[in-house]
């Protein structure tokens, strides 16, 4: 299993393979900068080395970065549009300067204009990505929503879409996080099989790259992005189960995105071994 979970880089970006392994993780996410602002400090060469260094070091496997909440790829909005795609850019940039090729970002809400609109928007932004950093590997990770206010991609509809208009498929993937997909109306409970067999043959399974493994705090389809620890909240151990033992997700990477974040992934650890799953 590749877990791990959103952790804080205070210590700075060379210590998180460490942190990481010390909670038990083999793997990691985190934000390359403050993610509530639009500005970013560059990243120095010598602290992008050494975070290369000792991910190889510590045996990580797939880090991912969260990029900037700030973001709206959809935006109706020309100049906050393009602010969003300069930021973009530069996510992908540091990404690739800091070793890791999962860039997660939330595909953006539509703010009165329409899903498809935004969609369009999201796919022309992420197209426009792709074309000008050719060379680099990073993968513009697309998560589903919980569908709040105007929120795009909440649904595999939606997430096909934007596939479907992307002309360099190798360049992007998926980060199903399960709290949002709950929240979205996919009862994970009750038909995990239908549910993921639908994911699966509308984005095709190597498209999902990623999972946030959250548990979810209202209950089923209430469309509210609100995380819970594992146990904790409205998803059934089963699904837990279902999950952490489906043979199609062994080498996809989850991430932890829990309330009590580095403090209680260790909990989250614990109600994943007590399911009798082996980390
Ligand atoms: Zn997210
Ligand atoms: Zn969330």
């Amino acid at each position: 299993m590749i877990i791990g979970g959103h952790l804080s880089t205070k210590e700075g970006f060379g210590k998180l393979p460490e942190i990481a392994v010390g909670i038990g993780f083999n793997t990691y996410q985190f934000f390359s900068k403050n993610q509530m602002q639009w500005k970013s400090k560059p990243i120095d060469d010598k602290s992008a080395q050494e975070h290369i260094k000792n991910m190889e070091k510590f045996n990580i496997i797939k880090p991912a970065i969260h990029a900037s909440y700030l973001l709206n790829l959809g935006s109706p909005e020309d100049s906050k549009r393009e602010q969003s795609y300069s930021a973009f850019l530069d996510e992908i940039l540091r990404a690739e300067k800091l070793g890791v090729e999962i860039l997660i970002f939330h595909p953006g809400a539509h703010m009165g204009s329409g899903t498809k609109k935004a969609l369009d928007n999201i796919i022309e932004n992420m197209n426009r990505a792709i074309e000008e950093t050719k060379e680099l590997k990073v993968k513009l990770t697309v998560e589903n929503t919980a569908g709040q206010g105007t929120v795009v991609g909440s649904t595999v509809e939606e997430l096909q879409y934007i596939k479907d208009g992307i002309h360099t498929k190798a360049r992007i993937g998926f980060c199903i996080d399960t709290c949002h997909a709950f929240q979205a109306g996919y009862n994970l409970n009750e038909k995990y099989n239908e549910v993921f067999d639908e994911f699966v043959s509308s984005l095709g399974k190597d498209m999902i790259v990623a999972f946030h493994l959250n548990d979810s705090k209202p209950p089923f389809n209430k469309h509210l992005d609100r995380h819970e620890m594992l146990g904790k909240g409205h998803l059934s151990k089963e699904f837990f189960v279902n999950l952490l033992t489906d043979p199609r997700w062994k080498d996809v990477p989850l991430y932890l995105e829990t309330p009590e974040g580095e403090e209680g992934y260790p909990k989250d650890l614990d109600f994943i071994r007590k399911l009798g799953i082996k980390i």
